[in-house]
């Protein structure tokens, strides 16, 4: 809402639905601070619950305000954050009012934070990452964390292709960051340096446009049509990248391998997630971040087999880069002010 009060955007559906889940009445305020929301705070009987109204309506929220945040500080004793996927971001509700209050990580902080600590820390081994979406802007500084972390490193969605010109291919029409090639290459190099197994893919379906009924075919990558689009992995690289993961005891996948909107380009998004479902059951660890590949998971019911989906996308992206986030370091050595 950037600040501006958004019918749309109003919590009270949230609110619906958090009632029929739990059984019990959750009221929620028109407006998150304020007299009529103090009021209602006062009004409050032990476990009774509030639902603030949506913190973005409000400039203050996302510059940190101060006072702001001292207001939303003063509806409470204690602080709990299970905002994960803005744990990257620092707003007054999470880092401006864990600093006053004691502050405590919530159970699916808590779940987020242990996961996704297991890549960084002691994944077993083979370990390897497969990164798709869209580009590789996106994406370049978890790439280069990832690279000195994993044996393997899958690559495909869009991103691919500015990998594949940073191998000398064309790629017709075909998303492609000019200006990134170098940082692809870079990439290559480290992976050749440090003995990671890179896959990219071999063969590609190529489409006349980006949309759902266009004509496509599959090609190998030397033989991209100038005027055509690749919109997925080919049929040999979904198989190489398949094998590449049996044997892998962790695989972190972040980003889909096509334009898996339109289904007849969601081919290997599709293969990889049922073969990860499947090393799952077989006892490895694999975890999935990043918006629109969650979003692909579910389309195909495989959620609840993964061994863990982050709901951050940016937040998790961050994370795995090996960088602090505000909204977590902000929650940490706080255990003695409780007790004290
Ligand atoms: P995530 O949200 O999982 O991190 P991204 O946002 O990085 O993933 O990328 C997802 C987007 O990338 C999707 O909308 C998908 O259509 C797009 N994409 C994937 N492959 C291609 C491709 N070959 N060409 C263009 N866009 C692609
Ligand atoms: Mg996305």
């Amino acid at each position: 809402p950037k600040g501006k009060v958004t019918d749309s955007l109003r919590l009270r559906p949230v609110a619906q639905h958090l009632a029929d889940l739990i059984g019990r009445p959750v009221p929620a305020t028109a407006d998150c601070i304020g007299l009529g929301t103090t009021d209602a705070f006062h009004r409050m009987k032990p476990g009774q619950l509030l639902l603030l109204e949506n913190l973005r309506f409000r400039v203050e929220e996302e510059e940190n305000d101060p006072e702001f945040a001292a207001q939303l500080a003063a509806y409470g004793d204690v602080y709990v954050n299970d905002a994960f996927g803005t744990a990257h971001r620092a707003p007054a509700s999470t880092v401006g009012v864990a600093e006053i209050l004691p502050a405590y990580a919530g159970l699916l902080m808590e779940r987020e934070i242990r996961n996704l600590s297991k890549l960084l820390e002691a994944p077993r081994k083979p370990f390897a990452a497969i990164i798709g979406g869209a580009k590789v802007s996106d994406k370049i500084k978890v790439l280069e964390s990832l690279i000195e972390r994993v044996d393997k490193l899958v690559i495909g969605g869009g991103m691919a292709n500015t990998f594949l010109v940073a191998q000398d291919y064309t790629v017709g029409k075909s998303l492609l960051e000019r200006d990134r090639v170098e940082d692809a290459a870079k990439i290559m190099k480290t992976a050749e340096k440090r003995g990671v197994e890179l896959l990219l893919p071999t063969d590609v379906l190529v489409a006349k446009e980006v949309t759902r009924g266009a004509e496509h075919k599959v090609v190998p990558v030397k033989k991209i049509p100038n005027s055509w689009s690749a919109v997925d992995v080919g049929p040999d690289s979904i198989e190489a990248f398949k094998e590449a993961l049996a044997d892998c005891e962790t695989v972190l996948w972040n980003g889909p391998l096509g334009v898996f909107e339109v289904p007849t380009f969601g081919e290997g998004t599709r293969e990889v997630a049922r073969m990860l479902a499947d090393r799952c059951d077989e006892g490895a660890s694999v975890v999935v971040g990043g918006g629109d590949s969650v979003a692909a998971i579910e389309e195909l019911g495989l959620t609840s087999r993964f061994t863990h989906i982050s709901t951050g996308g940016g937040a998790s992206l961050e994370f795995l880069e090996g960088v602090e986030l505000p909204g977590i370091s902000v929650l940490q050595d706080r255990k003695t002010e409780l007790v004290a």
